[in-house]
């Protein structure tokens, strides 16, 4: 393919995704060119009557074609974020404006709030804003636990985060322009190589109590329609009852969707702690079909349907029409919990004066029914857990480590790339009967490995994967025990019973 017919095909896959229109080739393709740094030929005539309108060519093999050429003359270095820097500047002359998109966006939530995501969605993956073909690669199983069907996915397009990194973030200085991925300031922006491209995202303006908020998608994929809805201010995630309103106000705007928001203290949020956020999507997680294990009520609240969840972390389900009344227990119970010490379960609300004490909520509708679940965490840490005593273990780091943050609380674990090719070796290790705890690169598996060479004694290559596979679900769902802070023993449930009490 040349370059020439690589800004024609891409003109046809604008043309053909609705991201130009037949006016626009033309003008789009000298874009084109501009970025290349090329003079088109003196015969080159996009037209949209000049192209072949039933071509099919994948996005991936024409944005690879102009990289390759970029590369060749020197106009961009190889290395990967190089190459995502210029095709998304690339992809950029091909994106509606903003103002089109929220128009656009507008008019199909006239028809229906699913016609309005649909096309929104669509838009961020034909823009190449998510690059479908890369998270593609990214492997998903289910896996089967005493709690249900939990979702396990290795992602192969974001590097893991150390969570020390993430806390130290929070208290850098902010100089850079713009202040962090999730400012509404990276609309257009052209990246740097510590920085991607953010000429191909777009937002759409909400209100949410009150205040501006917007949704985009989140470039990663993790579930279907994987949303983030952000504060169009640079402030630090904060749980309060203006959280609780928010998640509520969104719910009414986009009913089919499920909104949750990370907690707002180290360990036990999620990656960006600087930047107020939540992040739903159109996707059922295990944890919302997870059943009530007990029924519970709260006084001058009886019109609220309560229970604790048959989860491993310690969730408080409440259920009502009225998401006013939601909100108001909701901010008791918040209240309640952010004082509250267990010794007992080890639950301390704060040391020397530092909070530990903080809220994962997750909002969604059921049945006609404003639904919130509550998550209790604690951040605190000892000598023995230097990373959280509510945070995975030692003993579990070699699958998970990271901060266990919304997405995971739901029952979907984003596991690190380097897994892949750790699993394939250990696999190869078990089969040949090699000594584990003697292979380097695989070493922090041993103990694991062992104990499923222990349990299961009719392993063979047609089984091996699937062996693996359900064995790091028991490892997840492990790592989510570890995050409860009441455990499902008498102890701990009595402890929540407790705390409920308290309430
Ligand atoms: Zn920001």
């Amino acid at each position: 393919m040349t370059v020439r017919e690589a800004i024609e095909k891409l003109m046809v896959y604008g043309i053909r995704n609705e991201l130009i229109e037949a006016a626009d080739s033309i003008y789009a393709a000298n874009h084109v060119y501009d970025v290349m740094g090329l003079e088109p030929e003196y015969d080159f005539n996009p037209a949209a009557g000049n192209l072949d309108m039933n071509d099919v060519t994948p996005l991936e093999e024409i944005l690879s074609c102009l990289l390759d050429d970029a590369c060749d003359r020197g106009r961009i270095d190889s290395g990967v974020a190089s190459r995502d820097l210029f095709d998304t500047r690339i992809m950029g002359c091909l994106t509606p404006r903003p103002s089109d998109v929220i128009k656009k966006f507008h008019e199909k939530y006239q028809e229906s709030p699913e016609a309005a995501t649909d096309y929104f969605y669509k838009l961020s993956k034909d823009s190449d804003y998510i690059r479908t073909y890369r998270i593609k690669k990214d492997r998903k199983w289910p896996a089967a636990t005493r709690y249900g069907s939990l979702d396990i996915t290795i992602n192969l397009s974001k590097p893991e985060k150390d969570p020390k990194a993430i806390a130290a973030a929070l208290s850098r200085k902010q100089e850079q322009y713009p202040m962090c991925l999730l400012c509404p300031t990276n609309t257009g922006y052209a990246g740097r190589l510590d920085h991607p491209a953010r000429q191909t995202i777009r937002l759409i303006p909400l209100k949410l109590d009150g205040a501006d908020w917007f949704m985009q998608y989140s470039p990663y994929v993790y579930y279907n329609e994987h949303c983030i809805v952000l504060s169009g201010e640079h402030v630090p995630m904060k749980i309060e009852k203006a959280t609780f309103r928010r998640l509520m106000d969104f719910l009414k705007l986009f009913p089919h969707y499920t909104i949750g928001s990370n907690a707002d203290l180290p360990i036990v949020g999620g990656s960006i702690l600087t930047h107020e956020h939540f992040q739903g999507g159109r996707y059922e997680f295990a944890m919302e079909r997870a059943g009530i294990r007990e029924k519970v009520s709260f006084k001058e609240f009886e019109d609220i349907e309560a229970g604790i969840v048959e989860w491993p972390m310690s969730v408080i389900r409440l259920d009502s029409a009225d998401p006013d009344r939601i909100v108001e227990l909701a901010d008791k119970i918040l209240s309640a919990w952010r004082s509250y010490s267990d010794t007992d379960n080890d639950i301390y609300a704060e040391t020397d004066g530092t909070p530990h004490n903080t809220i994962t909520p997750i909002a969604r509708m059921r049945g006609g029914l404003f639904e919130l679940d509550l998550v209790l965490r604690n951040n605190r840490t000892t000598d023995e857990f230097p990373l959280g005593i509510f945070h995975p273990h030692q003993e579990l780091h070699h699958i998970k480590k990271e901060n266990i943050g919304l997405i995971e609380v739901m029952g979907l674990a984003v596991l690190p790339a380097r897994l892949l090719g750790e699993m394939e070796e250990l696999k190869k290790a078990i089969l040949s009967g090699d000594d584990i705890h003697n292979i380097p690169s695989i070493e922090a598996h041993a103990d694991w490995a062992d104990e499923i060479c222990r349990k299961r004694n009719d392993i063979t290559p047609d089984n091996i994967d699937h062996i693996i596979e359900e064995e790091i679900g028991l490892v997840f769902a492990n790592v989510l025990e570890h995050c409860g802070v009441f455990k499902d023993n008498e102890q701990g449930r009595e402890g929540f019973r407790m705390f409920i009490q308290s309430v």
